[in-house]
């Protein structure tokens, strides 16, 4: 592939959700791009997660040096595979791998006809289920108008009290036939999860996500083996290493990939790979960026082996939709920077 014109340009657009770990008012990232001799312009996304100023700067240096490589001579090889080995030689961020890989993948479908999911997978699925990122009543109740049948609402945000009682109003606005689950983003200490969830139960939660913080594994699995309800792995899950020690230590009953964070489509996909042979289910999801990575992360949901199949997430703001998110089925991504988000 012989790019002509590369390089990456700053967004930012207001978001609104908040969690254990603080409000994003504000959602910021990179758009990098790459274009070819017939004007074609391939886009991918670079997004830490909000809070630290240095995690964005580390994505922009990564995509920075990344740029002067390939403007500077043949390394990295101008393809998915070789800006991933060239981005792991590097340390370059997950984040600015993911860019530059989904920007190759997207300017390779358009030259070829194909979408991105379809690159990846032979047989991809047309669409993918997303379960609904609520925060209070008003939104449960537009998410489960637009047939969402899955809820999922941030806890650890203020204290206990807060978590039960607005889990209690969003219990009643949805019905009693909609799947709750709760987020604590690593927000408890192990002992401190266990009776929250205990607490939380009453509310009929089917799925807990990261109650521990990310690094504490063996923790992870201590709330697994003591609360009633299934326990997924999402911060905690940062690469193969990881992964394969949370898997060994039977830590989570579901695991959560964001492309963003752990680098990209492939690095995605041999994640869920290693799930699926310990037959452990996966949900992808995208993590709040912009239209261009959450179609990323909507591809390569498509992408992966029939039985893990994940699940994107709707935020509060996109819902009307509906539950079931297409697959955009042209010419490589189906989105470009200024897209809805
Ligand atoms: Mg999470």
């Amino acid at each position: 592939m012989k790019l002509t014109s590369f390089g990456y340009r700053a967004y930012s657009f207001p978001l609104g959700v908040r969690s254990a770990r603080g409000a994003v008012g504000l959602r910021r990232g990179f758009h990098f791009y790459v274009q070819d001799a017939e004007g074609r312009t391939g886009w991918g996304d670079a997004a830490p997660w909000p809070g630290d100023d240095q995690e964005l700067r580390l994505a922009s240096a990564g995509l920075a040096n990344l740029t002067g490589a390939l403007f500077h001579g043949t390394r990295p090889a101008p393809t998915p595979s070789g800006i991933a080995q060239f981005c792991r030689a590097n340390a370059i961020t997950p984040e600015a791998v993911c860019a530059a890989e989904l920007a190759l993948l997207d300017l390779l479908g358009q030259q070829l006809g194909r979408s991105v999911s379809s690159l990846l997978h032979a047989e991809p699925s047309v669409s993918v289920r997303s379960h609904a990122l609520v925060d209070d009543v008003r939104q449960a109740e537009l998410a489960v108008a637009a047939g969402f049948d899955t809820l999922k609402v941030k806890v650890g945000v203020a204290d206990l009290d807060d978590d039960d009682a607005r889990l209690a109003r969003i219990r009643s606005a949805a019905g009693p036939d909609v799947r709750i689950r709760i987020d604590a983003n690593g927000a408890w200490a192990r002992d401190q999860a266990c009776w929250a969830i205990e607490r939380l139960m009453r509310h009929e939660i089917v799925l807990v996500e990261q109650p521990v913080q990310a690094d504490l594994i063996t923790d992870l699995g201590y709330v697994r083996s003591r609360v009633p309800v299934d326990i997924a792995a999402d911060e905690s899950v940062t690469g193969p290493v990881g992964l394969r020690r949370i898997l060994a230590e039977g830590a989570a009953d579901v695991i959560v990939l964001k492309p963003m964070f752990i680098g990209g489509a492939a690095a995605t996909r041999e994640l869920a790979e290693l799930c699926a042979a310990a037959e452990v289910p996966v949900y992808v999801t995208h993590a709040l960026e912009s239209a261009v990575g959450r179609a990323g992360a909507i591809h390569i949901a498509a992408s992966l082996p029939g039985a893990c199949r994940g699940v994107v997430c709707g935020v509060c703001s996109d819902v009307s939709g509906g539950p079931d998110v297409a697959v955009p089925g042209g010419a490589g991504l189906g989105a470009v920077p200024g897209g809805a988000v």
